[in-house]
């Protein structure tokens, strides 16, 4: 079980349940008290399923957030004919101690997780040329966002071997890739973050994958990820 968890820590939640650690339904549990005000002015259907806060923590006031990390996840390894099952993930989650604010799944719908006011364990270690102050930091100053999917192959590497991926793909060719209904989402979710945090900007130096801050260990939100469908440029 330890190198299972240590799979899930470094897929941030590629799944690798197995039957002995099946996973179980969590009702929807109560907002913590730090919980944001529901939002008014957009068409996000939001869904609370906050975890507990054994799996985030207080953020300094002093920290300004500024940031927004993107990640996609699955439960791929251990349920490839479901892996977008989101009780699933979310307990894998938990199992791992990892976490994200939010969590949009195939259809668009936003999973509230983590208040914004707490800190996520989403990023992990890493670093950025442009900001060699936040070095192995950055959940302290950043949004996590999880997205459902399943990577390219290149993306999947780190998790499968080819010949299981390229089967994988062929039998379930539109489970690869971001839905437009998630591009719809994230645009939307971006705008009403920074709505709350003006200090991100809409650039690529403030909205940034994962495999960014850790080039060697992540590959989220990866190929399949387009930065243009949010109306941001690929690159800086
Ligand atoms: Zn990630």
């Amino acid at each position: 079980m330890k190198l299972q968890l240590l799979t899930a820590i470094a897929a941030l939640a590629l799944s690798v349940i197995t039957a002995s650690g099946a996973a179980q339904t969590t009702p929807t549990a109560a907002a913590p008290a730090a919980a944001p005000a529901p939002p008014t002015s957009s068409t996000i259907h939001f869904v609370d399923r906050w975890l507990p806060n054994t799996v985030s923590r207080d953020r300094k006031p002093t920290s300004p957030v500024d940031m927004i990390m993107l990640h996609f996840s699955s439960d791929l390894i251990a349920h490839p004919d479901d892996p977008f099952n989101v009780d699933r993930v979310l307990q894998v989650y938990r199992d791992a101690k990892v976490s994200a604010h939010y969590l949009i799944g195939r259809d668009g719908t936003v999973y509230r997780l983590v208040p914004e006011s707490r800190v996520a364990y989403h990023a992990g270690k890493g670093s950025l040329p442009w900001l060699p102050g936040r070095k192995n930091n950055l959940n302290e100053y950043s949004i996590g966002i999880e997205m459902l999917n399943v990577g390219s192959a290149r993306d999947m590497a780190m998790f499968m071997k080819p010949e299981p991926y390229q089967a994988y793909a062929t039998k379930h060719p539109n489970w690869i890739g971001y839905t437009p209904a998630q591009y719809t989402a994230l645009k939307e979710l971006i705008a009403e973050i920074r709505s709350r945090h003006p200090l991100i900007k809409f650039d690529r130096y403030h909205i940034i994958g994962h495999e960014e801050w850790s080039p060697t260990r992540r590959s989220d939100p990866g190929e399949t990820f387009d930065y243009t469908k949010i109306g941001l440029p690929k690159t800086r």
